[in-house]
């Protein structure tokens, strides 16, 4: 069986001291590809470390919502070049995808719901709504032109995201709604306009029933799953893997907990472990063409 983790953040600091022991446990587990998403300038350059050193990393390069108001000048000449330094390789032939957009996307949370004193937006400038739309819509009109699949970021703004979608130009082969926890109402908008929706583990905490019952009724070829690891942990009951907390204190998602998160997901769908994984491998390889 073959195993895709469609969004995670395999570069983050929290995981650099575990880096050998995280990509055997992942080997061992039947992951197959992890789509590695950098969210800012610092970390492009880590991304790209790591897709050259392991097969199994795809790798996205975005500006994430929430490090948009702490950009430079060089900003898209900077992603522009490291999309490009993935396709001057020589091999492999040109349909194969060497890198994709990602995260990018629109937070008002950050903005309207996150405690001031969060330590996760600590330093950050919380860009506008009006600047987070333009950061966005440059670089989904990047990913439409050269159709590379797009990693989408939403919280709390699902509307004006429905509304950009709807008017701006999009990949043909589609995009990502990562962790997408929006209304259940706007799925089939979303759905007709390419999205692919990811299964995170941590909606397997209690209070996300609503998330669970959106999930199970997904339309199967929409459906991906993800662990956005290092961030968003499963409930401790189902982890089959863990990590140290880092420095701070803060609890680290392993990503091979991707292979209890497949396992939750398909008892939800009432479907079988590998139907599940068939079907999300053959979602998997039509967005990210890898
Ligand atoms: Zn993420």
């Amino acid at each position: 069986m073959n195993l895709y983790d469609a969004h995670n953040h395999l570069q983050d600091a929290w995981l650099t001291p575990h880096r050998p022991r995280v990509f055997a446990d992942l080997a061992a587990a039947g992951v197959r590809r992890v789509v590695v998403n950098g969210t800012c300038e610092t970390d492009w350059p880590e991304v790209a470390a790591l897709a050259h050193e392991n097969s199994v990393v795809l790798p996205s390069y975005g500006l994430h919502p929430w490090d948009a108001g702490n950009r430079t000048s060089d900003w898209q000449k900077n992603l522009l070049s490291h999309l490009d330094a993935h396709s001057s390789h020589s091999s492999p032939p040109s349909h194969s995808l060497r890198a994709g957009i990602g995260e990018i996307g629109l937070d008002r949370w950050i903005l309207d719901r996150a405690r001031p004193d969060d330590p996760r937006l600590a330093g950050l400038r919380r860009a506008p709504v009006t600047e987070q739309t333009e950061v966005f819509l440059w670089q989904l009109a990047l990913a439409a032109e050269r159709n590379l699949p797009a990693s989408i970021h939403c919280l709390d703004a699902f509307g004006l995201l429905h509304d950009l979608l709807r008017a701006a130009p999009l990949p043909a082969r589609g995009f990502l709604l990562h962790a997408y926890n929006g209304p259940a109402e706007m799925v089939k908008n979303f759905t007709d306009l390419g999205a692919y929706f990811s299964f995170d583990g941590a909606f397997l905490a209690p209070r996300h029933a609503r998330l669970r019952e959106l999930y199970a009724a997904l339309p199967a070829d929409r459906l991906l799953v993800e662990t956005d690891a290092p961030a968003m942990r499963l409930p401790a009951s189902l982890e089959k893997f863990s990590l140290p907390p880092a420095a701070d204190g803060s609890a680290v998602n392993h990503p091979a907990n991707l292979a209890a998160t497949y396992a939750a997901l398909a008892q939800l769908r009432g479907v079988s472990l590998e139907s599940l994984a068939t079907q999300v491998e053959k979602n998997f390889l039509r967005l990210f063409a890898v």
